[in-house]
């Protein structure tokens, strides 16, 4: 996945809901994943003191959950989609899932770590051809039937769980600003994008979840050509996407950025505002402190607050469109870590930052949450930890900031896998530390669940910890993870 390039119609008691004019994050609880605390819980058993207890409290806080393969829609364990909805739809008050929608064909051109599972042309090995020519119409019959309509389903079978589905990270953004890399600019994957996300859209429409698009971040489509190039993808001229059924945009998804404040609005040309920049006269403005030096190349959105400004404003101009947004703020709590902000592989020095919050202080953003699952990798180092040579290598994780390059640091795993490193790390400088409260035990599931694993004194089912914790049941979960990591792992949580 690229985190940078600076350079069923829902059952009738919710299909009615106008999901666009209400703010989804506020009134609700927010669904905590049990796969995802025994992730934790794994990192928890080797930590001390304060990093620890930051662990502790980032294992509780709620954050959202990638449908990144086709086989975790219809997947009924806590690590599926079903399992998950079901799971929520099982307590007193369901709970706000938050998804993100992320299997568009030729996925991730112009980055290497996140590459597609669907394809427009495979190769041999698999994986996608980015060089083959054509409109896409296979791997857009396949991602519709295979991806988009089975998770369609799903949401529709679950009417009562609130949803938020973030669509597609990183793809339109492409389309505005690198088409000149030749996996991006590929008719292909242009069509693919455009086709697939524009019928992704209009489905997930259908439903009762509430949908924001993704719009990278502020040191990616700032600068006021990139943001009107995205305008036109997303416009008349382009896909010419309804927006009355969404919400707004999901700014900063895996990425670094700051938060920050919002600047007043001072346009100079065109949707571009002129307030911290050099002939604005206000750059030592709290609400300029501009941590990646954006304003020196003529980039106004030095923190994702003026981006989000910057989004509604252009969306109004161009799209007559007033979105309303949400900020990953899972990674973002230390702003200048980097030598360099175009590195966004599992950069070091990073802290968790803000936690989930609907008090954004600002109209134009719903809310602040954790999207990108903190502690899962980015992207592998050039060989991964366990000495195999890394499928996804994009360059970027070999890069001064990255987690790797130094001696003495560990080898990074493949993007989406847990990071122990990298999550210890985030505890360690986590800046937000008013943690919630532990999360109550789910009550037990009443849909069909995979077999429970039966520990024996000489087996580890599934052969893995990973595997072992994939077949545990949501009725004992966190007994069963134990066992697993009894068996597993030799082990004991603490
Ligand atoms: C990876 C996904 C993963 C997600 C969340 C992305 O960068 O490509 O596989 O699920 O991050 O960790």
């Amino acid at each position: 996945m690229l985190k940078s390039s600076f350079l069923a119609c829902a059952v009738a008691t919710v299909a009615s809901t106008n999901t666009t004019n209400a703010n989804p994050f506020d009134g609700t609880s927010w669904y905590v994943n049990p796969s995802n605390m025994a992730e934790y819980d794994v990192s928890i058993a080797t930590a001390s003191g304060a990093v620890k207890v930051n662990l502790q409290g980032m294992k509780s806080t709620p954050s959202a959950y990638w449908i990144d393969v086709k086989s975790k829609i219809d997947d009924t364990s806590l690590r599926g989609m079903r399992g998950i909805l079901a799971d929520s739809a099982a307590k007193a008050t369901p709970e706000l899932v938050v998804f993100m929608h992320y299997d568009v064909p030729n996925r991730d051109c112009k980055a290497v770590a996140s590459n597609g599972e669907i394809c427009c042309t495979y190769k041999s090995n698999g994986q996608c051809d980015f060089t083959a020519s054509g409109d896409c119409t296979n791997g857009l019959n396949e991602y519709k039937t295979e991806y988009v309509q089975p998770f369609v389903k799903a949401l529709n079978d679950f009417p009562t769980v609130p949803v938020v589905v973030i669509v597609e990270p990183d793809s339109l953004p492409n389309l505005a600003s690198n088409l000149d890399t030749p996996s991006c600019g590929n008719a292909a994957t242009q069509n693919s994008y455009k086709t697939g996300i524009a019928y992704a859209i209009e489905q997930l429409s259908l439903t009762h979840a509430t949908l924001y698009i993704d719009a990278a971040h502020g040191g990616w489509l700032g600068w006021d050509d990139n943001l009107q190039a995205f305008m036109k993808v997303l416009g008349p001229s382009g896909m010419n996407v309804d927006f009355s059924r969404v919400r707004g945009f999901a700014q900063n998804v895996a990425n670094y950025q700051a938060v920050g404040t919002m600047c007043p609005w001072a346009p100079d040309t065109g949707t571009r505002n002129g307030y911290c920049l050099p002939s604005g006269g206000h750059s030592s403005a709290e609400c300029c402190n501009d941590p990646c030096n954006l304003v020196s190349q003529w980039n106004p959105a030095v923190n994702e607050m003026n981006f989000a400004q910057s989004l509604v404003k252009a969306s109004q101009q161009f799209l007559s469109w007033t979105p309303v947004n949400i900020i990953d703020t899972g990674r973002n709590g230390v702003v200048n870590a980097r030598q360099d902000c175009a590195n966004w592989c599992n950069p070091r020095g990073m802290g968790a930052g803000q936690l989930p919050t609907a008090n954004t202080g600002s109209g134009m953003v719903d809310a602040l949450f954790w999207l990108k699952t903190p502690g899962e990798s980015d992207g592998c180092t050039q060989t991964v930890p366990d000495g195999s040579q890394c499928v996804r290598y994009d360059t970027m994780c070999g890069s001064s900031d990255s987690i790797g390059s130094r001696s003495g640091e560990p080898l990074a795993p493949e993007a989406g896998n847990w990071f122990d490193y990298q999550v210890k790390m985030l505890a360690e400088n986590a800046v937000d530390t008013n943690w919630p409260g532990p999360v109550p035990p789910s009550p037990p599931v009443p849909s069909p669940q995979p077999p429970a694993p039966s520990p024996s004194p000489s087996g580890c089912p599934g052969g893995s910890l990973d595997a072992c914790i994939d077949l545990c049941p949501a009725a004992s979960f966190a007994a069963c993870v134990k066992d697993c990591q009894k068996e597993c792992d030799g082990t004991t949580l603490v």
